[in-house]
């Protein structure tokens, strides 16, 4: 018997309370709010499948004279608003089933925040970290040459996500160049802004995610001045939030990359932790706290969390002995389903990732637009525009939960949904 096909998959999600396939989670998120706003069964079904899906098995001669074989994915989930726009995942853990859910979060996300883009994603199945930066950038190059056929500044345009940087995104914007003849800018956000990089992309998503923890806290009558804070994971999402947000007065107890944690009660010192990480390559070796493991640091009794590392990290196993009061999505996918319903019958508020850490693919949107025109916007501009989109999306999204009474996810999923759905039914069915 071969693996079951999407729609038997489907068919069997119907009795699965609790899964770790991102893709389901994706599927049972879609049929929950389909049923919410009454979906038309036919766009439904459309959009339950990713439109196009490419996987690619490639060669890269590694340093040591030998060939190893690398599995990359890129997936086009909808297509129906504008070009696709997604990150790429260098991940050890990543497979085709992340790359569907990542493609179609992103989907709801740029509809939500109302930018011009459908959704992609793609992951290359490795550890960046035992890669050295020859071997990354033929791997990347390599990648880049065999996903040539989906990207393009009209099309496709990849983005920095996990395991990946600025200096990734220079090497595929290259080979694309080198392939089609001249440069194209326009091809990936996320690059340096020494060849077509924005202003402000770098801190884009963390400065979202404190937005929103900004403004939710003000809801919900809570001073984020002196509010206590978690944050899993130290990257580009998780390292610059709980920058931002120690900037902003909030005390910041515990943090925690792939290597583990620290927990200080009385507050961390984030610039010397951002500084140590520079040093050390990990935040682990700094003497500002009390070891903490990187699930134990979900259920510290505090004002907000603050998940920015992986998927499934809060699930039905945990969502009991979450503590804080504000969730704020950082990561993709990190809240299953069914933890979402726990948390929100425990009068948790969560922050949707699809809203949460919009402020990257805002940019992101910025700088394709300032590639395209060849006119470059100052720092200042693009985080001024940037909140103004944010600040949008969020009231719209409050609103639209406080008048249906339903939490803050499936508010962004009604609003996301029904502005996709419209533009597939609008362009109609081709032929
Ligand atoms: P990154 O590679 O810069 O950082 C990931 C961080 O998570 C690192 O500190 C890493 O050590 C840590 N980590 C990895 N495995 C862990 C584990 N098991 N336990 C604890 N920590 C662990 O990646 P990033 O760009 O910050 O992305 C993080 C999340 O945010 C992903 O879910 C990604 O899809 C999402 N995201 C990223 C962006 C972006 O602009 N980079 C935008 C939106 C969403």
């Amino acid at each position: 018997m071969g693996a079951p096909t999407l729609l038997e998959r489907e068919t069997h999600m119907a009795d699965v309370r609790e899964s770790s396939n991102p893709y389901e989670n994706a599927i049972q998120q879609l049929d929950t709010v389909a049923a919410h706003i009454g979906l038309d069964p036919d766009i439904h079904e459309v959009l339950k499948y990713p439109q196009r899906e490419l996987t690619v098995h490639f060669p890269v001669k590694l340093d040591n004279g030998s060939t190893r074989v690398y599995t990359g994915y890129r997936v086009q989930h909808n297509l129906s608003r504008g070009p696709a726009k997604g990150g790429i995942r260098y991940s050890p853990r990543t497979d085709i089933d992340e790359v569907r859910a990542l493609a179609m979060w992103m989907t709801w996300k740029c509809a939500i925040v109302n930018i011009p883009f459908g959704g992609a994603k793609g992951g290359v199945l490795c550890d960046p970290r035992t890669l050295s930066p020859a071997e990354s950038e033929r791997l990347t190059r390599r990648y880049a040459s065999e996903i040539d056929l989906l990207i393009g500044p009209n099309t496709d345009i990849p983005a920095p996500d996990m395991g990946t940087n600025a200096q990734t995104m220079a090497w595929i914007m290259d080979t694309y160049s080198m392939h089609h003849g001249h440069t194209y800018p326009a091809v990936v956000t996320g690059k340096p802004v020494a060849i077509g990089g924005s202003e402000g992309r770098v801190d884009a998503t963390g400065r979202g995610v404190y937005i929103v923890a900004r403004e939710a806290s003000k809801r919900m009558g809570m001073d984020l001045k002196g509010a206590t804070v978690a944050v899993q994971g130290f990257g580009n999402v998780g390292g610059v939030a709980a920058r931002i947000l120690h900037e902003h007065g909030a005390k910041i107890v515990a943090v925690c990359d792939a290597f583990g944690g620290l927990h200080n009660p009385d507050g961390l010192n984030i610039p010397e932790l951002m500084e140590c990480q520079r040093n050390d390559g990990t935040l682990t070796t700094h003497a500002g706290g009390d070891p903490i493991g990187a699930m134990e640091l979900l259920e510290l009794p505090v004002d907000i969390l603050v998940p920015a590392a992986l998927e499934n990290q809060i699930t039905a196993a945990n969502a009991r002995r979450i503590q804080a009061k504000l969730v704020v999505e950082g990561a993709n996918g990190p809240t299953t389903p069914v933890a979402d319903r726990i948390l929100h019958d425990r009068g948790v508020v969560v922050m949707p990732d699809v809203l949460a850490n919009a402020g990257g693919v805002i940019v992101s949107y910025f700088e394709w637009v300032q590639d395209l025109q060849s006119y470059f916007w100052a720092e200042n501009e693009v985080n001024v525009r940037m909140e103004q989109m944010m600040l949008r999306a969020y009231q719209e999204v409050v609103a639209i939960a406080d008048r249906d009474n339903i939490d803050m996810r499936t508010a962004a999923y009604v609003i996301g949904v029904q502005r996709v759905a419209d533009a597939t039914k609008l362009r109609g069915i081709y032929p």
